[in-house]
């Protein structure tokens, strides 16, 4: 009887732990994600100073796209030490790079996208105007973050970061970093711009899409006093393409925008100018209407080359396209980043602006957290905005955009459901806008 009574105190018990086990295991794994969080902050506390010296340094060396060979060495050197296997010159670019680290087998792929290439300034001078210089260490920092919480951890997964220079220069570096392939395998990709406003995009498509292309006349060169009827003048016709260009502009769409410059035209004013380079940016929201403008562009050069008797070759040098963001990222990011004490908060949702990050968020789950890194009022490309990089304003939010996308990315990396989340909003979202469905709304 003592025994049969044991025997229902051990099922009930039993019973009682079995009934609890999922509440149990959800406050166990709570705890884990709690100790995993502070660890990973602790880790970027830790690094903070080698992050702020890297940026700093990019800050004093800044280099031009294409050019990045010392950032590249100093990021990839500090990403070897780390224990991240490293690749230069991937997707066929000399200053592009691959830093993979993989624990364990399966798991997400997650990737931090960074840029390192400076603005090509007055006199010859490069400088950090668009705080690229933040970039890689918000990137590294974040990632040798999961990797030491991975490890200790046991978490599998993979991370990436990849290097993509040239931002500013067209052709588009990182399309063809897509096309090589680079970034194929990637389930979640991340990187961070530097900003006037702590702030996060609208779900669904925005940004504006853009085209560069470079209209080259050839004419035929002569003494401009002695034999100009034997000449053609090339600068006529790159100076009647900008007419032309204005007297269109009036009929363009309210929110797209065409500028131009004209880098060669002619070297003295005694010899008629051979050659001439009218070089346009056109942009809209829509790639519909860009392309509607490229067709535009391309018979006034060709009309304005008859009127001048030369001849024109048309060069598209770079093709950018729309932004899809994620609520799903957004939010949280945005979240995590008033958290941490990022400050300049701006509540309203934005819209994405003319990026090569744009067209990756069309392949892949993408964020690019934006983190009040300048004050308010610096404009984009100033050197005001260059120099707050190294202010304690730049310094505060590179560590705290480490932090923000490093929570991220623990989050997607620990979180099953979060990360299907993350891709079902993904597959929401079909095309990008057409002139019929794009949002019209002012953002200029
Ligand atoms: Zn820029
Ligand atoms: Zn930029």
């Amino acid at each position: 009887m003592k025994r049969k009574r044991t025997l229902v105190w051990l099922l009930a018990v039993m019973l009682v732990l079995l009934l609890s086990a999922p509440g149990l295991s959800a406050t166990a794994s709570e705890l884990r994600n709690e100790v995993l969080e502070t660890e990973v902050l602790e880790t970027i506390d830790a690094i903070s100073s080698e992050l702020i010296a890297m940026n700093d340094w990019m800050y004093h060396n800044p280099e031009a796209g294409y050019e990045e060979y010392e950032a590249v060495k100093l990021l990839t050197s500090y990403l070897q030490k780390q224990g991240f296997t490293v690749e230069i010159g991937s997707g066929g670019l000399d200053t592009a790079f691959k830093a993979t680290f993989q624990h364990g087998e399966g798991g997400p792929v997650l990737t931090y996208a960074v840029e390192y290439d400076a603005l090509r300034g007055p006199g010859g001078e490069n400088f950090h105007g668009c705080q690229h210089n933040m970039q890689g260490p918000i990137g590294i920092g974040a990632a040798v973050a999961l990797k030491r919480a991975m490890e200790k951890h046991d978490v599998p997964g993979t991370i990436w970061v990849i290097g993509t220079p040239a931002e500013e220069i067209p052709p588009p570096a990182k399309s063809k970093m897509l096309e090589a392939g680079v970034f194929e395998g990637t389930d979640v990709l991340m990187m961070y711009h530097g900003s006037g406003q702590t702030s996060r995009l609208q779900a669904g498509w925005s940004g504006i899409t853009l085209d560069a292309t470079r209209y080259i006349f050839t004419g035929k060169s002569a003494h401009a006093s002695g034999d100009p009827w034997n000449g053609r003048d090339a600068l006529d016709a790159a100076r009647l393409m900008f007419n032309a260009v204005d007297a269109y502009r009036e009929h363009i769409l309210p929110d797209a925008r065409i500028h131009g410059v004209i880098p060669q035209g002619g070297e003295a004013p005694n010899v008629i100018p051979p050659l001439a380079v009218a070089d346009f940016f056109y942009r809209h929201p829509t790639r519909e209407y860009v392309d509607k403008m490229g067709e535009r562009l391309k018979n006034i050069a060709l009309g304005m080359a008859l009127a001048t008797d030369t001849q024109v070759k048309i060069e598209n040098y770079g093709k950018y396209y729309n932004t899809l963001a994620l609520e799903s990222l957004e939010e949280r990011a945005f979240d995590y980043a008033k958290e941490l004490g990022a400050t300049q908060i701006n509540e309203n949702k934005q819209f994405g602006a003319s990026t090569d990050f744009a067209e990756l968020t069309g392949y892949f789950p993408s964020i690019c957290l934006s983190v009040a890194s300048k004050p308010a009022d610096a404009a984009g490309h100033s050197i005001e905005a260059a120099n707050a990089s190294i202010a304690p304003i730049g310094h505060n939010a590179l560590v705290i955009s480490a932090k923000t996308l490093a929570l991220l990315g623990l989050d997607l990396l620990t979180d099953p459901a979060y990360l299907q989340e993350v891709k079902d909003e993904f597959e929401t979202y079909g095309d990008p806008p057409t002139l019929e469905t794009y949002i019209k709304e002012t953002r200029w």
